[in-house]
C-alpha cells in the first residue's frame, strides 16, 4: 500500500533524510520548505499524510497544523509533528492544534515507518468513504466536514481495559472529566463488553497479567461490531516494541507510562473526533445507497432498482428452472381521488397502499413503485396459479377496507386492477414479460376495474 507523504521542513538536510527513508519503503514523497507551500499542496489534495516540522520561520508547525485541521478541505489528512522539542507542554500544544502524532528528532526508522503505514491505512479508508459520500452530497445530504471541524471530541463513550487497580482508577478519573468511562478489569470479558457497548474508543493496556493485550486488539479489529472502534494502547516503556507491532495490527495510537494527563485527554479526543467523522461518512454512504434505490413516498423500491434487479431474478429463475411471476398493479380512478380530495389525500392513499402491499407479500418478493400510481411485484419461485391467489388477496385487502385520508378524519373506497403473468421461457427478455403483464392490466381496466387478469405465457 503506497501513499504520498508530504515532508515539510525548512532545513533541506532534514527533508532529504526523511525523503530517503520513506522512498526506500516505496512511499511517494513530496516536499515543502515552509507552511504556506504545505497548505497549498494539501488543499490541492495532493498528499495523504503530512510530516510537519515544528520550528520554522514565518509560520511554525503548530500554526500550520491548526489551519489544516480547521479547514474542511484538509482536516482529514493525518498530521505527524516532527520535533526536537519533547516536553509534555510542546506535545500538548501540538495535540491541541490537532496533530495526530509526534516523532522526535532524531527520528527512529522503525517508528517512522510503522507510524506512516498505520496512518496510510487509516487515510485510505477515510478516502474511500469520502469519495462515496460525495455522491450523497450531490443529492443534498449534509456535509460531514462541517460538524467534524466543529467537533470537540468530548462526551465520548470509552471502554478502558486494564487489570491494575491503581492504574485504571487514575486513568478513569482523568478521562471522566470529559467522557463516560467504563472499566473492564477482566481481559477475557473485554471483547464481549466492547462489542455490546457501542463505544467510541477502546483503551487497552498491553501490560496485562497472563493476557496478551495485542491479541485483544487484533480480535477487536476482526469482529464486525468493533472493527471501526479506535484503539488507544498504553504500555510500560519496556513494552514499547510491542506497541509497534500493535500499530501493524490496527491499533490507532499509543501512550507510554507514566501517562501524562493532558496528553491522554488530547489523544482520546483526537480518536473520538475521527471516529465520529468516519461514522458520519459511513452513514451518509448507507443513506445514499438507500436513497438511490428507494421511492421516498412509499418506501418501496424505485423503478431504477427494479429494472436492474428484475433482470437478475429472471436469469436466476431460468438457470434454476423455476417459475417467476410478475404483476402490475394500478390504482383505479386515482386521478379523481386527487381531484376530489386533494393531492395530499392521494399521497396518503399511496403510502397506505404500500403498507398493505408489504403485508401481503413474502420477504423474497420484490415490490416497487413503477410510476405515479402504478406498482410492480415480482415473485420468485411462484407459478401463475399461486400468483393469482396472491393477487386476488391483494385486491381484496385494498377494496375491503377504506383508506384514511385528511389525517384520519375521512375514509374513502379505493380499488386496484392487476395484470399478472409469468416468465415464459428460458432467456425471455424482461421487457416482454412486463409488456404481457401490462396487456393483462389493460384488459382488467377495460373489463370494469377492481379485478385481476392473468395472462398465461
Ligand atoms: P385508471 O383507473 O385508468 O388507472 O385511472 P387513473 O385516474 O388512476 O389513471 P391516470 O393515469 O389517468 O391518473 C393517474 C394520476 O396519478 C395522475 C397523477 O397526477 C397522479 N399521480 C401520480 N403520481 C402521484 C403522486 O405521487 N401523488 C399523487 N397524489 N398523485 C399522483
Ligand atoms: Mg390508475
Ligand atoms: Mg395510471
Amino acid at each position: 500500500m503506497s501513499a504520498r507523504i508530504l515532508v515539510v521542513d525548512d532545513v533541506p538536510a532534514n527533508v532529504k533524510l526523511l525523503e530517503a527513508r520513506l522512498s526506500a519503503e516505496y512511499f511517494d514523497v513530496m516536499t515543502a520548505s515552509n507552511g504556506t507551500e504545505a497548505l497549498a499542496i494539501s488543499r490541492r489534495a495532493e498528499c495523504d499524510i503530512i510530516l510537519l516540522d515544528v520550528m520554522m520561520p514565518d509560520m511554525d508547525g503548530f500554526e500550520v497544523c491548526r489551519r489544516l485541521k480547521t479547514d474542511p478541505a484538509t482536516h482529514h489528512i493525518p498530521v505527524v509533528m516532527v520535533t526536537a522539542l519533547d516536553s509534555p507542554a510542546d506535545r500538548n500544544r501540538g495535540l491541541e492544534a490537532g496533530a495526530d502524532d509526534f516523532l522526535t528528532k532524531p527520528v527512529s526508522d522503525v517508528v517512522l515507518i510503522a507510524r506512516v503505514r498505520s496512518l496510510t491505512r487509516l487515510k485510505m479508508m477515510t478516502d474511500e468513504l469520502r469519495m462515496r459520500a460525495i455522491t450523497s452530497l450531490e443529492i443534498g445530504m449534509q456535509a460531514p466536514e462541517r460538524s467534524a471541524v466543529a467537533d470537540t471530541g468530548k462526551g465520548g463513550r470509552i471502554l478502558l481495559v486494564d487489570d491494575r487497580e491503581s492504574s485504571y482508577e487514575r486513568l478513569a478519573t482523568i478521562l471522566a472529566a470529559e467522557h463516560t468511562v467504563d472499566v473492564e478489569p477482566n481481559p477475557t470479558e473485554a471483547l464481549f463488553h466492547a462489542a455490546e457497548g457501542n463505544y467510541d474508543l477502546l483503551i487497552v493496556s498491553l501490560d496485562l497479567n497472563n493476557f496478551d493485550g495485542l491479541r485483544l486488539c487484533s480480535q477487536a479489529r476482526s469482529l464486525e461490531r468493533t472493527r471501526h472502534v479506535p484503539i488507544l494502547a498504553i504500555a510500560d516503556p519496556e513494552n514499547s516494541t510491542r506497541l509497534l507491532r500493535g500499530l501493524e495490527i490496527g491499533v490507532n495510537d499509543y501512550l507510554l507510562r507514566p501517562i501524562d494527563k493532558t496528553e491522554l485527554l488530547a489523544r482520546a479526543r483526537t480518536q473520538i473526533r475521527r471516529r465520529r467523522y468516519t461514522d458520519h461518512l459511513r452513514d451518509n454512504v448507507q443513506n445514499s445507497i438507500e436513497m438511490a434505490i428507494t421511492d421516498a413516498l412509499t418506501g418501496l423500491h424505485n423503478r431504477r432498482y427494479m429494472e436492474s434487479h428484475l433482470a437478475t431474478l429472471a436469469e436466476q429463475a431460468s438457470l434454476r428452472g423455476k417459475p417467476l411471476a410478475l404483476m402490475i398493479l394500478d390504482i383505479d380512478y386515482f386521478k379523481s381521488i386527487n381531484d376530489n380530495y386533494g393531492h395530499d389525500a392521494g399521497d396518503d392513499v399511496l403510502r397506505e397502499f404500500a403498507v398493505r402491499v408489504r403485508k401481503s407479500i413474502r420477504g423474497i418478493d420484490l415490490a416497487c413503485r413503477y410510476g405515479g400510481e402504478e406498482f410492480v411485484i415480482v415473485m420468485p419461485e411462484t407459478d401463475l396459479h399461486v400468483a393469482g391467489m396472491v393477487a386476488e388477496r391483494l385486491r381484496r385487502s385494498i377494496a375491503g377496507e377504506p383508506f384514511a385520508i385528511h389525517k384520519g378524519t375521512k375514509r374513502i373506497e379505493v380499488t386496484i386492477s392487476i395484470g399478472l403473468t409469468t416468465l415464459e421461457r428460458k432467456g425471455e427478455a424482461v421487457a416482454d414479460v412486463l409488456k404481457r403483464a401490462d396487456t393483462a392490466l389493460y384488459r382488467a381496466k377495460h373489463d370494469g376495474r377492481n379485478r385481476v387478469v392473468s395472462q398465461a405465457a
